[in-house]
């Protein structure tokens, strides 16, 4: 399966031996609970502002389709390849399963820095990203929503395109839309809630008082920044560390989150952020403190630094963070370092769009309360869930959670049969 090769994907394939290995898969069940159902390559020609024609690559992975249609974000990126959106599509997979939403996971994007394109690049590589993917999604075979590098405007402009070529509006293709025209309420918020509602149920197990506490969040997007203002104003940590793509921000007397927040609504990102030292981004993970949230890119957490981290509990806001090298060594440190793996503790984005979803289907509109309120209870669910079978089973929570979702998914396969 040559055109998934990409570090990313062998990453995502490594973890699904270890838990294939863990429940006794048998090799007839191996490749097809792994290999991406659908993969989809589209080429993208838009008109550039300069007058030039720019042609981008687009990706879109179906993982799988056997619990009903799939479901996953669309990321905007340079780096883009279609073996990282297949990563990303499996891991998908496992956080609906562990959840117990009725979806496959899916994943897309397109290869593009969206900071380096002007409002009307944006609209037309996300409207022609959109026209290109008609054939192969729908709200009961694929239901896109944001991920990095997108957010509520591009979400408009996917609906709006799948809508024009239906004829009549459907709101339930894509969930993250703004409430305006059939987003949910709480949808914005939802990841960055997911993380630290299991970041307060953590500390209460290890009996943390949060007042006394200090967090480092990396990354200021979507999931970062609520997580970070979250962590601050509503549990009380201190944050002693933030960054973005362009700084890493330290002081130890707590950074004011709410200002960054102000100051990166202005400038576009923490550069020019004055209220704190800038630190090397790739210490700033070492530093210590007693959360460490992770909720950038993939691969931040690996063999040489793994054994260096100094947090009390690790909570993956983003997708991949943690290396399978570096998860040998948090293995052995189970009893000082408290891993909230990435499938469930990023889990609130998708929980909530799936309430978007069923939402559109039905013209229901919930309230906020009711929103949160029902993204709680699920997340409390899986929580309990992880930790009961990681004691029984004296493996790491990571294996817990993604066994859950594998072994969800292969029931479903049995009891189907070959075909999806
Ligand atoms: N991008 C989010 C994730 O990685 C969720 C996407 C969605 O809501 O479909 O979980």
């Amino acid at each position: 399966m040559s055109i998934y090769n990409d570090d990313v994907f062998q990453m995502a394939c490594d973890q699904f031996k270890v838990i294939a290995d863990y429940l006794e898969i048998p090799n007839n069940d191996r490749d097809r609970l792994m290999y991406p159902k659908r993969a989809v390559a589209v080429t993208l020609p838009i008109h550039m502002d300069d007058g030039t024609v720019q042609t981008f690559q687009g990706y879109r992975v179906q993982h799988h389709l056997t619990l009903g249609p799939t479901k996953g974000g669309t990321r905007f990126a340079p780096s883009l390849s279609m073996g990282e959106t297949a990563a990303l599509a499996m891991w998908m997979s496992w956080k609906c399963a562990l959840a117990n939403l009725p979806y496959g996971g899916a994943k897309g994007g397109i290869a593009c820095d969206p900071t380096k394109l002007s409002t009307k690049e944006l609209e037309a590589v996300s409207r022609r990203y959109m026209q290109e993917m008609i054939p192969f999604v729908g709200p009961h075979t694929d239901i896109m929503g944001p991920d990095m590098g997108t957010n509520e405007q591009v979400m408009s402009w996917f609906m709006d395109t799948y809508s024009v070529y239906q004829g009549y509006c459907v709101n339930e293709i894509v969930t993250g839309k703004p409430v305006s025209i059939g987003g949910t309420e709480g949808r914005r918020e939802a990841t960055g809630r997911g993380v630290v509602y299991l970041i307060e149920r953590a500390m209460d197990m290890l009996k943390l008082d949060p007042a006394k506490c200090t967090a480092i969040v990396q990354g200021f997007g979507n999931v970062g920044s609520v997580a970070a203002l979250s962590l601050a104003y509503k549990t009380g940590v201190k944050v002693v560390g933030i960054s973005d793509a362009t700084v890493a921000l330290y002081n130890p007397n707590g950074i004011d989150v709410a200002k960054a927040e102000q100051h990166v609504m202005k400038k576009g990102n923490l550069r020019a952020f004055t209220e704190a030292d800038r630190v090397d981004p790739n210490e700033m993970l070492t530093m210590p403190c007693d959360v460490l949230v992770p909720s950038a890119v993939d691969r931040v957490i690996h063999a040489g630094n793994a054994a260096k981290l100094k947090c009390r509990i690790l909570a993956e806001g983003a997708n991949g963070p943690t290396t399978p090298e570096a998860d040998l060594i948090l293995n052995e440190r189970w009893d000082d370092v408290f891993v909230i793996p990435d499938i469930l503790c990023n889990a609130g984005g998708v929980i909530v769009s799936y309430f978007e979803w069923v939402q559109g289907l039905q013209a229901f509109m919930w309230s906020e309360t009711e929103v949160t309120d029902k993204l709680f209870r699920i997340l409390e669910h899986s929580f309990t869930q992880v930790i009961k079978r990681a004691k029984a089973h004296k493996v790491s929570h990571r294996t817990s959670a993604m066994a859950i979702g594998v072994e969800r998914v292969m029931k479903a396969k049995h009891a189907r049969g070959l075909f999806p």
